[in-house]
């Protein structure tokens, strides 16, 4: 066993060593613009590669399968008690290992298989997780959906009453990974009750916004929210669940708690549990607020900038990280951009815009998202310019000269890279 605690994978492992080596490299000579991405602290990365993940736990705080769980109980309990303060929340779950299993557990919570739930077409932004029929949560319950309006590209709240009272589904689930635009809470809201449905925000993508008090929060609305810690918040790969008490969900807690452990999940993960107290705590700091205001204001200049350039984007706008770009007028798809930005140096993924075609290959849609990015240290002026660079590598996909285009826009976006280093 010599060496066994001592010796670096990069000592025992080249393989491994080596991608993880490009990785690093890679994410310090990109620009990120992935809406589900973020770039995490030097103390979230102490925590997720602490010892701590020798640790395995079952159960909660104080009643515990496994002795040794003192040091566990400390930072689950500073994650429950940093998530309730950060989001007004009466009771939190932070044991889920992503969002898609917090959702899952909200399922096992409130439904039982064959319950009917409504939720934002995936097309039109929603995520895979609130019913899609190749995601368990479609094949156990019968899904259905509402889109936005074919003109604005803002969902249409009269049509999800429509819905909604054609439907009676027994959970409104609000929330997506591709919808640039604030919900309207306090109308799903009113929906939910006049169809006698619990009504759940699943805020994965504007969770760090709501903590930081730049985006309107769910917790006074819903019966109960989902997030992920990842995106906006800034902290390692999972998943929280949390609510404010009304009267719907009075017998929720014991339910929660039994739905995520044992109901859904075995051990936590010891490691990840200390990282996402570690992110949280940072999203208690006025620096947060700062830096989520930020992450709108980089937003709004991106699409801007865009708009400018011709470029349409889906709602016109955004109120939050995400910028989604049709690029239909320029008669390219998604993938042809995403390629185009990736030889350049910067990073982002084809998306459907709402009403697009089913087959990924034809979608019409890029999605940018700038809390990474900002992590980095980028503001307006910077965004400016790559709004710039992004425009230029568009026009050059359409006109076929990213020949000439790509070296001068892999430069500029390289020295931004280098004016604003991760990770040194
Ligand atoms: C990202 C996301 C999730 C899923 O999170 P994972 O951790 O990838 O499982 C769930 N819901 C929404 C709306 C998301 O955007």
């Amino acid at each position: 066993m010599t060496g066994f605690f001592i010796q670096p994978v990069s000592q025992t492992d080249p393989l491994v060593a080596e991608a993880l080596t490009s990785e690093k490299n890679r994410q310090q000579t990109q620009i990120e613009l992935i809406a589900s991405e973020n770039i995490v602290s030097r103390a979230v990365l102490d925590a997720l590669g602490h010892e701590m993940t020798n640790k395995t736990l079952e159960g909660y705080p104080g009643s515990r399968f496994h002795g040794g769980g003192h040091n566990v109980d400390i930072v689950e309990q500073a994650a429950i008690d940093r998530a309730k303060e950060l989001f007004g929340a009466d009771y939190v779950n932070v044991q889920p290992h992503s969002g898609s299993q917090a959702n899952l557990a909200v399922f096992f919570t409130v439904l039982k298989p064959g319950d009917k739930v409504l939720s934002l077409d995936l097309a039109a932004g929603g995520h895979l997780s609130h019913g899609l029929r190749a995601n368990l949560s479609g094949r156990w319950f019968e899904a259905h959906h509402y889109g936005v309006d074919r003109e604005t590209g803002v969902i249409d709240y009269d049509e999800v009453e429509k819905v909604a009272e054609e439907i009676r589904p027994k959970l409104l689930i609000c929330g997506g990974s591709a919808y640039p635009r604030e919900f309207d809470f306090v109308r799903m809201c009113q929906i939910a009750r006049k169809v006698g449905a619990f009504f759940h925000v699943d805020m994965a993508h504007f969770a760090g916004l709501v903590a930081a008090g730049v985006h309107p929060s769910p917790l006074p609305h819903a019966d109960i929210v989902t997030c992920t810690t990842t995106k906006t918040l800034r902290g390692p790969r999972g998943g929280l669940i949390m609510f404010r008490n009304n009267e719907n969900n009075q017998e929720w807690p014991r339910k929660l708690q039994a739905a995520v452990f044992p109901g859904v999940q075995g051990s936590l993960h010891t490691q990840v549990i200390a990282a996402k107290a570690v992110c949280l705590g940072e999203a208690l700091q006025p620096s947060f607020k700062e830096y989520a205001a930020q992450v709108k204001a980089n937003a709004q200049t991106l699409a801007k900038t865009l708009i400018d350039r011709g470029v349409q984007i889906v709602s016109g706008g955004t109120d939050t990280h995400i910028v989604l770009l049709d690029l239909s007028s320029f008669n390219l798809t998604g993938k042809q951009v995403e390629v185009a930005l990736e030889a350049a140096g910067i990073t982002c993924n084809k998306n459907p815009i709402p009403f697009d075609s089913p087959r990924p290959p034809e979608w019409v849609g890029v999605r940018l998202g700038t809390a990474a990015a900002t992590t980095r240290g980028l503001k307006e002026a910077e965004f400016v310019e790559l709004g710039t660079i992004i425009a230029d590598l568009i026009a050059a996909t359409a006109a076929n000269t990213l020949d000439e285009v790509t070296p001068k826009a892999q430069k500029r976006a390289r020295s931004l890279c280098d004016r604003f280093p991760i990770y040194q």
